[in-house]
C-alpha cells in the first residue's frame, strides 16, 4: 500500500501541469490502495470527494511541494474519519464500572478482556474477569488460566449453561468484593447469529454495562462494517478494540468499525501476550494504515536531522532489520546530539512513546545517558562486541551483573535497558524490506 501511494503521489509531483485530472488520477491510485487495506469503499469514496473539496488546485499549481499537500490532506482526512466526535465512557478507579466485551468468536475477546484487566491491574486498578460464555466448551477454563496467570480475580461455572445468570452472579459478586473494573467476556459463536445477538442483547439488559466493549480482529476484512454495525444494533457499543494488529492486516477495518458504531478505537492488539497491548493512537495508525505513509516525511526527517555521511549507512540498516545494540547506542547518540530525530522516530508506531513521552523530555534525556553509560561498559569479547549482537537477551546473569557493576547501576536498570532494546528492535524488525531510496531520490521525496 505505501507504495502504490508513494507511486501515485510520484506520479503527480513529476505531473507539470498540476490540473484536475492529474489530481483525478492520484486520488484513483489511493482509493485503489485503500481498499486493498479494507477500507471500505463508501468510505474511501466519502474521503475522495472531501480531499478534492480541501486540495486547492490553485495551490498545487503555484508550486508549492505538491505531493506534501495531498498527502496531508490524505492523513489529515483519515485522521478525521477514526474521530467519532465524542469520547467513550472511561471508568475511573476506585469507582465500580461493568465492561462487557462483544465480537464474534475467534476475534480475539477472551484474550482482550485479560489485557484490558492486566492494564488497569499494573496502575493501580482493582479489575475482576466474569466468563459468560457458557456456549463454548473450554471457554471458562481458558478465561481461568489467563486470569490466573496475571493473578486476577474470575468468576465463572462449567455447569450452569444460562449466560445471563453467571453474569448477574459474577457481577453482584464482585460489586460487593469492591473491584473497581468487572469485565465480562462473553460469547461469539458464529452460527446462530440471531441468538448470539439476542444473547448479548439479555446479557447487556441483566447487567448495565457502563460501557460495551466491540472486539474486532483486524484481518477480516471488508466484513468490518457489517459486523460491527450488526452488534452495534443489539448492544449499545461504546468503543473498539482492533486486534492482531502484529499480522499482516493493514488495519483499514478500524476506519470501518468507527464509522459503524460511532465509536472511537481505544486500544489495539499486537501478540498473543498479556502486555502486547496498546492505548490506541490516531496519527501512528494512520501511518501504518498507509504503509509507512508518513515515510516520506521520514525520510525527510532523517535528511534533516541525520549527519549526511551516516544516513546510507543508517538506511541500509533499517532496510536490513537487525537492530543492534550498537544501532541503539548510536541512535541515542544522534538523539542527544540534534533532538529532533526524536521527531523521526516518533512517527513510527509506538517507537517513542514509552522512550520519549513529550512533556517530559529531561527525565528522557538523563534516561537515554543512563542506558548509554552501560552500554559502555559492555566489553569487547574476542573480535565482536557484545555490541553487535542481534540477540542481546541470550546474555546472561553473569554478564548482566558485570554490566551492573561496570556502570555502577543496579541488575534491573540493565534488565530495563535490555528490554527497551527488545520493544525497539521489534519496531525496527517491522520496517524490514523497505524499499531505499537511491541517492537523489531522496530529496525528491
Ligand atoms: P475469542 O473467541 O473472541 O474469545 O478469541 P480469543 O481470545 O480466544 O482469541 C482467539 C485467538 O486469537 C487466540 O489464539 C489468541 O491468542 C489470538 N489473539 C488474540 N489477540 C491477538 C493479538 O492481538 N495478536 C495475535 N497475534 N493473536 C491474538
Ligand atoms: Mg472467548
Amino acid at each position: 500500500l505505501g507504495g502504490s501511494i508513494s507511486r501515485a503521489l510520484q506520479q503527480m509531483s513529476n505531473a507539470t501541469i498540476i490540473d484536475e485530472k492529474a489530481l483525478n488520477d492520484c486520488l484513483n491510485e489511493i482509493t485503489r490502495a485503500l481498499l486493498q487495506a479494507d477500507v471500505q469503499f463508501k468510505l474511501v469514496r466519502d474521503m475522495q470527494n472531501n480531499i478534492k473539496k480541501i486540495v486547492n488546485l490553485d495551490d498545487l499549481a503555484a508550486g508549492h511541494n505538491k505531493r506534501r499537500i495531498i498527502q496531508q490532506a490524505i492523513f489529515n482526512e483519515l485522521c478525521k474519519m477514526l474521530d467519532p466526535g465524542k469520547p467513550s465512557f472511561t471508568p475511573k478507579k476506585g469507582k465500580t464500572s461493568v465492561v462487557m466485551f462483544v465480537g464474534l468468536q475467534g476475534s480475539g475477546k477472551t484474550t482482550t478482556c485479560t489485557k484490558y484487566a492486566y492494564y488497569h491491574q499494573k496502575k493501580g486498578w482493582k479489575p475482576a474477569l466474569v466468563c459468560a460464555d457458557t456456549f463454548r466448551a473450554g471457554a471458562f477454563d481458558q478465561l481461568k488460566q489467563n486470569a490466573t496467570k496475571a493473578k486476577i480475580p474470575f468468576y465463572g461455572s462449567y455447569m450452569e449453561s444460562d449466560p445471563v445468570k453467571i453474569a448477574v452472579e459474577g457481577v453482584e459478586r464482585f460489586k460487593q468484593e469492591n473491584c473497581d473494573l468487572i469485565i465480562v467476556d462473553t460469547s461469539g459463536r458464529h452460527k446462530q447469529e440471531v441468538a448470539l445477538f439476542e444473547e448479548m442483547r439479555q446479557v447487556s439488559e441483566a447487567t448495565k454495562p457502563d460501557l460495551v466493549l466491540f472486539v474486532m480482529d483486524s484481518s477480516i476484512g471488508q466484513a468490518a462494517y457489517d459486523q460491527a454495525q450488526a452488534f452495534k444494533q443489539s448492544v449499545a457499543v461504546g468503543a473498539v478494540i482492533v486486534t492482531k494488529m502484529d499480522g499482516h492486516a493493514k488495519g483499514g477495518g478500524a476506519l470501518s468499525a468507527v464509522a459503524a458504531t460511532k465509536s472511537p478505537v481505544i486500544f489495539i492488539g499486537t501478540g498473543e501476550h498479556m502486555d502486547e497491548f496498546e492505548v490506541f493512537d490516531v496519527k501512528p495508525f494512520v501511518s501504518r494504515l498507509l504503509g509507512m505513509g508518513d515515510w516520506s516525511g521520514f525520510m525527510d526527517k532523517i535528511h534533516e536531522v541525520v549527519p549526511m555521511d551516516q544516513q546510507p549507512e543508517l538506511l541500509q540498516k533499517l532496510s536490513e532489520g537487525n537492530f543492534t545494540l550498537r544501532i541503539m547506542y548510536e541512535q541515542f547518540q544522534n538523539i542527544l546530539k540534534m533532538g529532533p530525530i526524536g521527531q523521526v522516530f516518533s512517527m513510527l508506531p509506538g517507537f517513542s512513546q514509552e522512550l520519549m513521552p513529550k512533556g517530559r523530555e529531561k527525565e528522557s534525556q538523563a534516561k537515554i545517558k543512563r542506558y548509554m553509560t552501560m552500554m559502555d561498559s559492555m566489553t569487547n569479547e574476542g573480535k565482536r562486541s557484545e555490541l553487535d549482537s542481534t540477540n542481546p537477551k541470550l546474555m546472561n546473569d553473569s554478564r548482566i551483573m558485570r554490566i551492573a557493576r561496570g556502570s555502577g547501576r543496579q541488575v534491573r536498570d540493565v534488565m530495563e535497558m535490555l528490554e527497551e532494546y527488545k520493544r525497539l528492535a521489534k519496531i525496527w524488525s517491522k520496517m524490514k524490506g523497505l524499499k531505499i531510496p537511491k541517492k537523489g531520490e531522496m530529496s525528491a521525496l
